[in-house]
């Protein structure tokens, strides 16, 4: 198979392309940058991999199998009006590049499916409120971001199938809010932030990722899919396990304005949060390596 894949530098894109390069595919990465993903692959990849810059999306998805955008500016920065615009310019222009180069080729080049991310930001925040794949969309800044950013994904043509994959916060060690998270552990305790009743619908990253993989490989999978856990867990409990995994005792808070510092406003993600469950891939049959955070953390902290 042949997968371009936008946002394939990212810390999704890059577990994904390892995969699916393991699994014998060939992998276009579309990037705006030749040079950043050249630092980020390495040349034993090539010629299985294949870089294109935005000038070459359009030839590289065509003829590809199938097309997985990533693509986004991080959300974890400091909010300002013009990095708010950022945050969503970024999401819609380039699944609508995306998007068009699909609509506009022929018949026998288009790829045949179309997996898109999105976020589980798509349903606002609540701390009583559970929500699944039919729930309805927040009323907030990100829900705002998801809504528009789906409804670019959704102009594709009806013969391409198209996954979007409502993604929930992803746990790895080399990026995400976890990254950000364990210094802070490490730097105070593990103790809960703010109330600690605030839901956090985690995955793991081998989980999203073999999840993004499932829905280009099985023609099942279409339509929205929440790329979230099983297992939801209230942030206090979440901070518990994190406390325990990196060796600091729960009792001692960290503080919110030191997330902040490291998260920006995009900490409201962490700060806030909703629980989320995955109706869609547990009808699916979808496998999780991980359903449970406590074993989620373990395996990261045991990563090299
Ligand atoms: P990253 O921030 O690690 O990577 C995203 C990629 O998008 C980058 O490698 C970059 O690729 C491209 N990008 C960055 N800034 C811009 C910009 N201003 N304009 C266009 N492209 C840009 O993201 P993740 O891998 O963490 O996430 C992938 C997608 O999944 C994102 O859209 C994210 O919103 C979504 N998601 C992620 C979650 C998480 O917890 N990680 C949770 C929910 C949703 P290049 O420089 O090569 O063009």
């Amino acid at each position: 198979m042949v997968v371009s894949v936008t946002g394939a530098t990212g810390f999704i894109g890059r577990r994904l392309v390892q995969k699916l390069l393991s699994d014998n595919h060939k992998v276009h990465v579309l990037t705006r940058s030749r040079a950043k993903a050249q630092l980020v692959f390495s040349a034993d990849n090539f010629p299985k991999l294949v870089i294109a810059e935005e000038r070459e999306w359009e030839q590289s998805i065509n003829g590809s199998n199938a097309v997985v955008n990533l693509a986004g500016m991080p959300i974890s920065t400091r909010w300002s009006p013009e990095i708010k615009k950022e945050i969503k310019r970024s999401r819609i222009n380039a699944t609508s590049k995306v998007v068009d180069i699909i609509n506009n080729a022929k018949l026998d080049l288009r790829p045949s499916v179309l997996v898109s991310a999105t976020a589980i930001g798509y349903y606002g925040t609540s701390e009583t409120l559970v929500f699944d794949e039919n729930s309805r969309s927040g009323n907030d800044y990100l829900s705002e971001v998801c809504r528009e950013w789906e409804a670019k994904a959704l102009e594709v043509d009806n013969d391409v199938r198209l996954a979007l994959i409502r993604i929930g916060v992803v746990l790895g060690k080399d990026g995400g809010a976890l990254a950000k998270m364990i210094p802070l552990f490490m730097m105070f305790a593990g103790g809960p932030l703010g109330t600690g009743r605030q839901w956090f619908s985690w995955i793991h990253l081998d989980d999203v990722v073999n999840l993004i993989y499932e829905a280009v490989r099985n023609p099942s999978y279409k339509g929205v899919i929440n790329g979230t856990a099983p297992n939801p867990v209230r942030l206090s409990e979440m901070c518990e396990q994190l406390g325990q995994v990196v060796g600091r005792p729960s009792w001692l808070p960290v503080p919110e304005f030191a997330l902040k510092a490291v998260l920006g406003e995009g900490a409201s993600v962490v700060l806030e949060g909703q629980k989320v469950l995955p109706l869609k891939a547990k009808e699916l049959g979808f496998s999780y390596k991980y359903p449970y955070v406590k074993d989620a953390l373990e395996a990261i902290m045991r990563e090299p």
